[in-house]
């Protein structure tokens, strides 16, 4: 990683432009018009899983798919510069992003706590976009209180045999692989029975996946039932009953791990491009209404905010490993997204309510009653109330950002 001054000791104008010319013309041409689609139709953290995929592949094939990963393991080697013009161009053109729970969470965690073996094994499938990884935490009593998990594992001979349900596993239905958090102890302290374990498949006789309808409509969550399901113990990331310490750096990762500026700016953009054509109901347009503008600028301010925390870690600085860091990076990244995707369903109004779920599948012939802006708005709105539960409650990330600090 770069140290933090090396983000102000700007590399040669020069090559930094011929670097965005070279980003430009691949961003240009190499996204198929499903892919443009997927980004045009994306209301949450996990676009469509298909053309997402495909579009991981592509950036692979160029070597791009993981600029945050350290070379030697298949990373762009790019300065924190670079990687801002990167994230820069690649939202002007409204991509959609790529899954994070391979290349931003399990992906760092085998890298750093993972065996040569597991390393070897599946971080090629990661940065390659072949394998998709769900994250099997949460149970349907266990989701704050996470470490109260139930479900459990007992050994026999190589084996785990697996009992109990996991729940909120996002995309499950498409996973091939699952990290999770299993009980294989009920002595002493409740964090001290947990196990880390990486499922390699998701077809081991008597597993069930069953998607849930979220509020926008959309599966994307599911239930994972595990009926005296017998997978390989060697899949444990960490010893026996020490789970909890890997399960806490993977949410360091979660939390802390993504930037959210790019695609704020680029919501704020079509927010301003949408009120420049939305009649104020005092004349003239939204765009030039006082007290819209406040809230824009409001809004603007916070996410300028947001950019500098997220340029500081992305160049290395010590901020990154406070403690603290990454629950106040995913309750203000996340409270964001809630202003944004507010007032985008504001200013959309009536045109909301329609319900469009057709016409939001990639590739469906069903068209939209109006532009992508009215299309995403209202289930884009719906899908962002998640944002402040998942990956733990900003609720319980105060209470945590609190006792870190406290003297
Ligand atoms: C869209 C979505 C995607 C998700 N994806 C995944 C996934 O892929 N894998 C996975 O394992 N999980 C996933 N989750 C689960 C998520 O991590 C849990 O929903 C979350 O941790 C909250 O747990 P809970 O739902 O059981 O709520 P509860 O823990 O029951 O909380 C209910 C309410 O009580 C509050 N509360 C609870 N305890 C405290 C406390 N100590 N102090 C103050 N307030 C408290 C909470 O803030 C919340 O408002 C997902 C959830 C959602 C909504």
């Amino acid at each position: 990683m770069e140290k933090a001054d090396d983000f102000m000791n700007h590399e040669s104008d020069i090559v930094l432009e011929d670097f965005r010319a070279e980003v430009a013309q691949f961003l240009d041409a190499a996204p198929t018009p499903e892919i443009l689609e997927a980004g045009r139709k994306t209301t949450s953290a996990f676009g469509p899983y298909e053309p997402v995929m495909v579009w991981h592949r592509i950036l692979h094939s160029r070597g791009w798919a993981a600029p945050e990963w350290p070379v030697e393991h298949g990373g762009t080697g790019w300065s924190v510069e670079q990687r801002y013009i990167f994230a820069e161009e690649y939202q002007k053109r409204g991509l959609p992003p790529l899954l994070p729970n391979g290349l931003r969470m399990v992906g760092p965690l085998l890298m750093e706590l993972g065996t040569p073996e597991q390393q070897e094994r599946y971080l090629p499938g990661i940065l390659a976009g072949e394998d998709y990884w769900t994250q099997g935490y949460s149970e349907p009593g266990s989701g704050s209180d996470l470490a109260s998990l139930s479900c459990s594992a007992v050994a026999d001979g190589d084996d785990y045999i697996l009992n109990g349900s996991k729940i909120w596993t996002t995309f499950a239905q498409h996973a091939n692989r699952m990290f999770m958090l299993i009980r294989t102890s009920r002595e002493g302290r409740k964090q001290q029975g947990i196990t880390f374990l990486l499922l390699d498949r998701m077809d081991y006789p008597g597993m069930e996946v069953r998607p849930i309808v979220g509020l926008d409509g959309a599966e994307e969550q599911c239930e994972v039932f595990f009926p005296d399901v017998r997978v390989p113990q060697s899949g444990r990331v960490g010893a026996e009953n020490e789970g909890w310490e890997v399960s806490k750096q993977l949410l360091k990762y979660e939390r802390g791990g993504s930037a959210h500026s790019p695609v704020m700016r680029r919501r704020i953009k079509a927010i301003r491009e949408a009120a420049a054509q939305t009649p104020s109901p005092f004349g003239g347009t939204l765009a030039a209404d006082p007290v819209f503008q406040r809230e824009l600028g409001e809004l603007e301010g916070d996410i300028a905010s947001q950019e500098h925390f997220e340029k500081l870690v992305n160049s290395g600085h010590s901020i990154a490993l406070d403690p603290a860091y990454p629950s106040l990076n995913k309750v203000i990244s996340s409270e964001l997204t809630q202003r944004i995707s507010a007032l985008m369903a504001r200013l959309v109004g009536l045109d909301g309510i329609p319900d469009q779920r057709e016409a939001l599948i990639v590739g469906s012939n069903v068209e939209a009653l109006d532009d992508d802006f009215s299309l995403i708005a209202m289930p884009y709105y719906l899908n962002s109330r998640a944002t402040s539960i998942y990956a733990g409650t900003n609720e319980v990330q105060r209470d945590l950002i609190a006792r870190t600090l406290r003297p």
